[in-house]
């Protein structure tokens, strides 16, 4: 096993994007439900998953070890002890019936990035520990909410915010994430040394987009700028059920279906005309169960995102007045409730432009901006350190499903990417400090605040 590690660590950069993906693979085939690939937090299957990560992380120089809140945490040290911390990270939990790349790419990516900068090192006769920052790439050990109808567990906890009620949250069968905790054999108590050390100055995430866009602009690697707020809410329009025939059309029938249908014509034309904003009414429920019953009732949810929360909220504002409006002219009447309100994250502009222009080096093309419509680890972590995510492209748009999958070229062209990150923190001393200056010193002053 170490003998063809190492050939593959010094194999050409197509075959160690091979490898990566194989390994991708290779964690897929460990799963909670035979035939398919599904992991919840701390399921049994996890260990498994933990045992191979581990030994990969091991294998590249890593000391490892798994935090209370499950986490794999893998670090390779720098020479000086108090040397800044640059984190890489994704999750290792997936949906029901996953794909094999969403989260695990991150993690596997992470650790062949180490294995490049120790074989740099080796390459140039220097110590493994030469590097001028000490590297952690952490495995979350949930991020998708799948058992605990709650997601980013794994990112809480390293944040100092997996709290009280969420460990007191049960699954399906009663269990609560303080007993998934200690049945998985850890120890809830130690939750606060799960935090991220103090000298972690920059979060990276590597994640496939799991949307059309990059593979629509025929590019492999987007940076992302921000990831979108969102507002979800729920819409009921009342009206009076009646005789579809007996009753005439006009003022004496109130029809809530066709009250409804008016306002989610207007969520899709609004929205069409809106850079930037997705709208969706995803779900709905009429009360009438025949076809020549007028619908007394009807309940519609609505998803709204962009990354500036101005424009969502004036959005959400709009599509309210115009279900009101939409009730107006026939005698309905409508109510809605906000389940999810969340701000939009923006991602650090100095990390981002470092990734921009690395990944513009190595692929000899700028990527795009692009704004994440869906949550990922990287916007709890960046409540605390600053944060960079690089999207590649989802063959297919596909995600959260077996034939997700990624390009071999398109992971080559992440790895360099990564590593002329890497290279440009370990070589420019002063764009590190100025980086991981500013991060630490903008730390201190929000725990001050
Ligand atoms: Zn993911």
């Amino acid at each position: 096993m170490i003998g063809s590690d190492k050939q593959a660590i010094e194999a050409p950069s197509a075959e160690r994007a091979q490898r990566i993906i194989a390994r991708c693979r290779e964690l897929a085939l460990v799963t909670e439900v035979p035939g398919e690939t599904t992991r919840t937090f701390l399921a049994s299957a996890m260990h498994r998953v933990h045992a191979l990560v581990g030994s990969w992380m091991r294998a590249a120089g890593m000391s490892m070890y798994e935090d209370a809140a499950g986490n794999l945490r893998g670090v390779l040290a720098a020479a000086d002890p108090d040397a800044p911390r640059l984190v890489i990270g994704s999750h290792l939990d997936t949906v029901a019936n996953a794909g094999a790349f969403d989260g695990v790419l991150g993690v596997v990516l992470g650790v062949a990035l180490v294995e490049e900068m120790v074989r740099e090192a080796r390459a140039a006769a220097v110590a493994a520990k030469s590097l001028p920052f000490a590297i952690e790439v952490i495995g979350f050990s949930e991020e998708e909410g799948v058992r605990f109808a709650k997601p980013f567990l794994g990112s809480l906890a390293v944040i100092g915010q997996l709290d009280a009620d969420t460990l007191a949250r049960t699954d399906a069968s009663g269990v609560s994430v303080a007993d998934a905790i200690r049945n998985f054999g850890l120890e809830p108590a130690e939750l606060p040394e799960a935090l991220l050390d103090d000298s972690s100055f920059g979060y990276l995430e590597f994640h496939i987009e799991q949307g059309p866009v990059l593979e629509d602009e025929g590019e492999a690697l987007g940076i992302v700028d921000a990831i979108a707020g969102q507002t979800r809410m729920e819409f009921i329009f009342t009206g009076q059920a009646n005789h579809a025939g007996t009753t005439p059309m006009g003022s004496l029938r109130r029809d809530a279906l066709a009250a409804a249908a008016q306002w989610i014509g207007e969520v899709e034309r609004y929205a069409n005309d809106c850079a930037g904003l997705v709208a969706t009414v995803g779900k709905v429920e009429s009360s009438s169960r025949a076809g020549n019953v007028i619908a007394g009732k009807f309940v519609a949810t609505l998803d709204v995102r962009h990354p500036l929360d101005e424009v969502r909220r004036a959005s959400v504002a709009h599509f309210i007045d115009n279900a009101k409006d939409a009730g107006r002219k026939r005698g309905t009447t409508v109510d809605y409730t906000t389940s999810i309100d969340q701000l939009a994250v923006p991602m650090c502009s100095d990390l981002s432009a470092l990734l921009r222009a690395a990944a513009s080096r190595t692929t000899l093309r700028e990527p795009p901006y692009i704004t994440s419509g869906a949550g990922h680890d990287a916007m709890i972590i960046a409540r605390r350190i600053p944060a960079a995510i690089l999207f590649l492209r989802s063959p297919g748009g596909l995600s959260h499903h077996p034939d997700e999958s990624v390009l071999p070229g398109d992971v080559e062209a992440a790895l360099a990417t990564g590593v002329e990150f890497l290279r440009t923190l370990r070589d420019d001393r002063a764009m590190l400090g100025r980086i991981a200056g500013r991060a630490l010193r903008r730390k201190r002053e929000n725990l001050h605040a």
